[in-house]
């Protein structure tokens, strides 16, 4: 993912950084990809109480989580490696509810900020790790599956 410029995400002249001042479907490819905190909270298999219809996590990572460094190992290739994945750019605003309340792409669907720690704001590509936010030491990998966090695929 690209992050050159990433410290203060305005074009020339702009106002505002692009995640406040773009439509989704305006923002480039780069911008786009750059919301991505690389938290990994979505990666984290979840559930919906039926009851309360709540989104539940388990302590359950996809395996190709990288569980040291908070991204997909197989980042380019993932619809092929694991189907389920879902392609956040085209995803419905209700599995966008799926998504973490601290994820950039709920809070800029609905024309929020993003948060301080976030590396748009910090320039730095590790400020969630660094401020607690990822799943960093909080999930192990799926049972069932060996974990694929040593290599890129
Ligand atoms: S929850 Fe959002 S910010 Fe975190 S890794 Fe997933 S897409 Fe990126
Ligand atoms: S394939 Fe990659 S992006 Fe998709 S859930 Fe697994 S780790 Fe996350």
């Amino acid at each position: 993912m690209k992050r050159k410029g990433a410290a203060s995400g305005r074009e020339k002249g702009a106002a505002k950084p692009f995640w406040l001042s773009k439509a989704i479907m305006a923002m480039t490819r780069v911008e786009w990809e750059s919301l991505c905190a690389r938290c990994g909270r979505c990666c984290v298999l979840k559930y919906e109480d039926p009851k309360t219809l709540k989104i539940l996590y388990t302590k359950w990572a996809c395996r190709y989580l990288d569980l040291e460094t908070c991204r997909c190992a197989c980042y380019r290739n993932r619809k092929t490696k694991m189907p389920e994945c879902i392609d956040l750019y085209q995803c419905s605003v209700k599995v966008r509810a799926w998504l973490p309340p601290s994820c950039a792409y709920r809070l800029v669907a609905k024309g929020h900020d993003l948060p301080s720690w976030h590396p748009l704001k910090t320039g730095d590509p590790d400020s969630a790790k660094k401020a607690g936010m990822s799943v960093l030491g909080h999930v192990i990998p799926e049972p069932g599956e060996e974990p694929v966090t040593k290599k890129r695929v």
